[in-house]
């Protein structure tokens, strides 16, 4: 099979050397293995993102010499294709209305009669799931956010990947979670905001399996994420793809870099006349 690699930054900041990182991880798997690299523009956050750096995007990726393949999938062209499979996920019974607030989530969370510390999952503080066990009504709601009902989406006693890179604690190879394992770790998570009618998580599984992407390559602050992405996969029927998730890039104190670094943006480095290899360098890969 054909190893197909993407990279899918989101056009609501500059590219910073952390993207640059990523983009060359995917790129040169791909081209280490005579592969396809893609290229996807994940915006369904439509309140941040702009034309415009979606723009920079194509520029600064140029200017560090990639090629992609072309058209390239913009995640706001595919809205219809998570309706589908927020439908068959409704269906199945397996998402329910939620119009809690963040508020009511930390509220409900850390009630005293909870007992147990509030725990934090890839999205933050795990869902208490107060609105889980209401009537579910018989057609889905437009209006409101959806939870994936976790306990019982969880159908195999464990799920697996492939880890070809490493995970933020070394994992590698092949990787078995129990199903409470997941559990635990994840709750309902918000399979469609309110204000977007999808989700990352929702849009990524979709869109990778669409792709025909057979190695996911991001940073090490999506490994978490990842145990909620195979689930989703075994429910709507698409196969498992492989995971390289890879170091981040810091700044001089251990931060890592963030979009609203625009100091460490490669059109910033760029215009000061720095070069391609300067910029391999500086991330290590020099
Ligand atoms: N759009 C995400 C980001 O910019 C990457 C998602 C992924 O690689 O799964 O961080």
């Amino acid at each position: 099979m054909t190893l197909s690699t993407r990279f899918a930054p989101s056009p609501t900041g500059p590219l910073h050397l952390g993207h640059a990182y990523a983009a060359w991880v995917a790129a040169d798997l791909a081209s280490r293995e005579r592969g396809r690299f893609q290229l996807r523009i994940e915006d369904i956050d439509q309140t941040r993102a702009r034309a415009e750096w979606e723009a920079q995007i194509y520029l600064d990726l140029s200017w560090l010499g990639l090629e992609w393949e072309t058209p390239v999938m913009r995640q706001s062209d595919r809205l219809s294709e998570y309706q589908r499979a927020l439908d068959r996920l409704w269906r199945d019974g397996l998402l329910y209305p939620c119009n809690c607030n963040r508020r009511d989530i930390l509220n409900a969370a850390t009630a005293p009669q909870e007992g147990a510390a509030q725990s934090f999952g890839p999205d933050g503080l795990i869902y208490p799931g107060t609105c889980r066990d209401k009537p579910r009504p018989k057609t889905r709601p437009p209006d409101l956010a959806l939870r994936l009902d976790m306990a019982q989406a969880l159908g195999q006693a464990q799920y697996c990947f492939t880890e070809t890179g490493r995970g933020p604690d070394g994992q590698t190879g092949d990787i078995t979670l129990a199903r409470d394992h997941i559990l635990r770790n994840t709750g309902d998570v918000v399979l469609a905001r309110r204000d977007m009618g999808t989700s990352y998580h929702l849009s990524v599984v979709v869109d990778d399996a669409a792709q025909g992407i057979t190695t996911v390559t991001r940073g090490h602050d999506l490994f978490d994420a990842t145990q909620i992405h195979i689930v989703l996969q075994s429910l709507l029927g698409f196969d498992v793809p492989r995971y390289h998730h890879h170091r981040l890039i810091r700044d001089d104190a251990g931060k890592r870099l963030a979009k609203r670094d625009d100091a460490r943006a490669i059109r910033t480095y760029r215009d000061d006349g720095y070069s391609v290899s300067d910029i391999k360098t500086m991330i290590g890969l020099g």
